[in-house]
């Protein structure tokens, strides 16, 4: 007989785990939220992930795995809305959990919220259900402008993010960094933040035969360079397009670019231009999204995976591909610096520039190995990071807050 651990309450308002991961809002937490509360299950926790409707075929109740619900609230709100105006319905979401609540006449034991938009929702159940309130932001606005990639956050964005991160009960930050940030631009006393990092799925990312992978998607050219990321200018597919055109190799190596969807058209064009002007263009491809579990080919066949962001707060892509067996080039974020410690595995961009970026990518073409042995070593160097593990982290932040 099942004995519950803990009742959860995840809240992550404007993207739903269902959602196709790679598309214009659903990236990195969307996969954190699916397989943090798969392994929460197994360690007999009952999840429940309250998100927006999105899509009018979806039930409002979804079992996602054996004590895993995704419960979809607030059908009257317009569904195309932008995330950040979700921000204005916070008391209606949060009126909409608990009449849920209600009508099952249950009891969470402790709130998640998921961004900052999620913040006030996971404040206001706090108050009401006098449960401990988690907060993950995923990524914080204030860093976001200081590396001033796209639109600026809005302040509105920033007094919200201050504000929950000064008055819930535990921030859980996905690196030191990340931690470092809190307490510098919101003023939070670091002992109110836990470091758990994020995961990798260790069974559906693992390495490939090269050559059948790249006969298996069609890839052609002797040098294949991986950048996967939703198109979005903190991702800084600008600069890499740039760099491509100064890579300094005998053939000039093929880029695939993997993420983004209909609504990444207008963005897609821009880098194409781009990639016209470096003389570059016939060497670009832009394949969209990929589902997330034909990624590992994709992964296993390039000869690196490139991380070019200006911000990540962890940066998923670079453990999936180490557990493929691949390495990496990325700029100095998230968690690259802890993990990219041996030149085996790949490097850290000097500069955050064009010209550093083709010097580092000339450098790895030319010097990694791609030995089966070097490639389990870097899938080693990840082992650490496989969501059973780094879930058993986060069950232990929530066992202190409610010990
Ligand atoms: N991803 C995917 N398909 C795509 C593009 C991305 O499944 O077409 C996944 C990728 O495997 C990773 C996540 O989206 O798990 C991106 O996470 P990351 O932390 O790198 O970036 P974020 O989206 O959170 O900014």
């Amino acid at each position: 007989m099942r004995t519950t651990a803990y009742n959860l309450a995840m809240i992550a308002v404007h993207s739903c785990p269902l959602g196709k991961v790679g598309s214009h809002d659903t990236g990195g937490m969307n996969v954190y939220l699916r397989e943090t509360a798969l392994q929460l299950a197994e360690r007999k926790c009952r999840v429940d992930i309250f998100t927006r409707t999105h899509d009018s075929d979806h039930d409002c109740i979804v079992n996602l795995g054996d004590g895993v619900r995704i419960i979809h609230v607030e059908e009257g709100i317009d569904q195309a809305l932008p995330k950040e105006a979700l921000y204005a319905y916070f008391e209606r979401y949060t009126c909409s959990i608990e009449e849920f609540r209600k009508s099952e006449g249950g009891a969470y034991d402790l709130v998640h919220s998921h961004y900052w938009v999620s913040g006030p929702v996971g404040q206001e159940l706090k108050t009401g259900w006098r449960v401990p309130h988690v907060v993950t932001f995923h990524t914080l606005g204030a860093v976001k402008n200081l590396v001033g990639a796209g639109e600026p956050e809005t302040d509105l964005r920033i007094v919200s993010e201050k504000e929950v991160a000064n008055h819930c009960d535990r921030i859980i930050a996905p690196t030191e960094r990340e931690r470092e940030a809190l307490c510098e631009h919101y003023e939070v006393p670091g002992d109110r933040i836990g470091v758990v990092p994020c995961g990798v799925n260790l069974e559906l990312f693992r390495p490939h035969n090269r050559t059948s992978a790249r006969q298996t998607l069609g890839l052609n050219g002797d040098r294949v360079i991986l950048c996967v990321a939703r198109i979005d200018p903190v991702k800084g597919l600008d600069q890499l397009i740039e760099a491509l055109g100064m890579v300094d190799c005998h053939h000039a190596p093929q880029l695939i670019v993997v993420g983004g969807d209909e609504h990444s058209d207008a963005a897609v064009a821009y880098l194409k231009d781009k990639a016209r002007a470096a003389g570059v263009a016939r060497c670009v491809n832009f394949v969209g999204r990929v589902a997330h579990e034909i990624l590992p080919l994709y992964y296993s066949a390039a000869d690196i995976c490139i991380v070019p962001s200006r911000y990540e707060s962890f940066g998923l892509v670079i453990l999936e591909a180490l557990a493929c067996g691949t390495p990496v080039v990325a700029t100095d974020v998230g968690i690259a610096r802890s993990v990219l410690k041996h030149p085996g595995l790949g490097w850290i961009v000097p500069e955050n520039s064009p010209l550093s970026l083709a010097r580092t990518i000339t450098y790895t073409l030319k010097y990694s190995d791609q030995s089966d042995e070097v490639k389990l070593a870097r899938r080693a160097a990840v082992n650490r990071y496989a969501w059973p593990e780094v879930t058993g982290t986060l069950f232990q932040e929530y066992r202190t807050l409610l010990s």
